[in-house]
């Protein structure tokens, strides 16, 4: 018998003892109180009453999918016509069809013919941004509109499109902190997201302070990095470390470490992964070396000592190809900028205002060293592999032409279709690894008993066709479904 039927069923045993043939104890005391024995039958059938309703919004709760091929997420072989039952917010019970036992009143959800698996992480988003070409004219015109409609309505669309948790890096403090809250407590729909707020780095670019931190000296990093952990960020992002003092690279890592906040730095230069390796960043980002064709020796010699070393965790990096390698398809195709799944949430000026911006795709400057760039990231993310880093899924979604709705599925289709991964290891750096990187899979990451209840289905099958995920079907974060 599953856990649910058995208290609903334990309840109902209750209920009936309440209003039943031997009256309880406190029955009798409420005689001698003199209360009048109608008014204690009443007392009693209101108990009964709230008793039964309890029951059956418990029952409510109670969720079964039932029938679809479920990808666990830990990498093994999928279960078919598996059932997966999910009370409240977490995951009760997983097995077939005919071993596990269906709760009376479940609401039965039939998955028949799909992939179940977990729910998607995108461990680099912005969701301060959504996909206008003109940074300085973005911040100047909507930073003010950060935290009421730009953070929510990223938010919303990267959990249509299957995302139930993010990681946002950058972004301005009280917006990012606050999204992230109100998405926890329900007030919003959104992934689980972890934050890192502003940038910490040598010095913010002009116009740019709300979300990037200069630091001067390592008694400061150590202070603004105290300051975000005071204010609840996840994780602290490092840019530019090149830039800055090795003490205060130092500094900000250790101070982070101190904090229990994994830091998350940059990759565009050597310099940046030697210095970051050399202070004990947890995880980077980007593949970097502009057009350079590969990671140099030293580079990656540096790597391999890091990932022999088990005592210091995993070494994880988030390449984010997908943006820079589907951008001269975007361009030659782009049919996909009038998607309107990036719309959600967006007043229609500042729709008009992201269209007219991205209405030249082929003239755009953030892309504009892409095609010399392209041709390395292959090599390069299978350079990561072999030196035994940590993969993950992240997009940088945000960036021009590269919206919340439609980045992430990106990501995998590239590493499974154009680098020849496979779907599984693709699917575990969206789902189990992130987990493991962000200290959570306790909770998060696979779909297992106990856990919260994150679980997306597709039609048909995901590990023979990546890019289904471009189609989700089902999203369900926590318990509640939301597509
Ligand atoms: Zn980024």
């Amino acid at each position: 018998m599953s856990a649910a039927g058995a208290w609903a069923r334990a309840l109902h045993r209750k209920a009936r003892y309440v209003i039943g043939i031997r009256s309880p104890v406190w029955c009798s005391n409420l005689i001698k109180f003199g209360l009048p024995k109608t008014k204690i039958m009443k007392l009693k059938y209101a108990l009964y009453l709230w008793m039964t309703l309890a029951h059956l919004s418990t029952l409510a709760q109670v969720k079964a999918l039932v029938g679809g091929t479920l990808i666990d997420g830990y990498g093994g072989k999928p279960l078919q016509n598996s059932v997966v039952i999910i009370e409240g917010e977490r995951i009760l019970k997983i097995g077939t069809v005919g071993s596990v036992e269906i709760p009376r009143g479940a609401e039965v959800i039939s998955t028949e013919g799909m992939s179940v698996m977990p729910g998607l992480w995108d461990m680099h988003v912005h969701l301060m941004i959504n996909g206008h070409s003109d940074y300085t004219h973005w911040d100047k015109t909507y930073l003010k509109l950060a935290g009421n409609v730009i953070m929510p309505s990223s938010a919303q669309q990267l959990l249509l499109a299957g995302v139930t948790s993010a990681r946002d890096l950058g972004g301005p403090l009280e917006p990012s902190i606050s999204v992230r809250n109100r998405i926890n407590k329900g007030e919003i729909p959104g992934p689980t997201l972890y934050v890192s707020g502003p940038f910490i780095q040598h010095e913010p670019y002009p116009g740019t302070a709300e979300f990037r931190w200069g630091v001067k000296g390592a008694d400061d990093a150590r202070n603004k990095v105290r300051q975000l952990a005071k204010a609840g960020v996840d994780c602290i992002k490092l840019i530019d470390q090149d830039e800055m003092t090795m003490d205060e690279v130092n500094a900000v890592v250790d101070e982070a470490h101190r904090n229990k906040l994994p830091v998350v730095g940059h990759s565009h230069r050597p310099e940046e992964i030697l210095r970051g390796l050399k202070a004990g960043v947890d995880c980077f980002e980007h593949t970097g070396l502009a057009a350079a064709p590969e990671y140099p020796d030293d580079i990656i010699s540096m790597i391999k000592e890091r990932t022999a070393q088990m005592s210091k965790g995993f070494l994880f990096w988030t390449p984010t190809v997908e943006g820079l390698y589907n951008y001269e398809y975007t361009r030659d195709n782009p049919e996909s900028l009038d998607n309107d799944s990036w719309h959600l949430g967006l007043p229609d000026s500042i729709i008009r205002d992201i269209r007219y911006s991205i209405r030249k795709p082929g003239e755009l400057g953030y892309f504009q060293f892409n095609p010399v760039r392209k041709p390395t990231l292959e090599k390069k993310v299978n350079q990561l592999k072999q030196a035994g880093v940590v993969l993950l899924i992240g997009t940088d979604s945000g960036i021009p032409m590269k919206f919340h709705s439609q980045s992430t599925w990106n990501e995998l289709d590239i590493w499974v279709n154009r680098f020849g991964f496979d779907p599984m290891y693709a699917i575990r750096a969206a789902t189990y690894w992130p987990a493991v990187a962000m200290k959570v899979d306790k909770d998060f990451g696979t779909v297992t008993e106990g856990k919260y209840a994150d679980i997306i289905a597709v039609k048909g099958d995901v590990l023979r066709h990546i890019s289904l995920l471009q189609d989700v079907k089902m999203v369900i974060k926590k318990g509640k479904r939301y597509k």
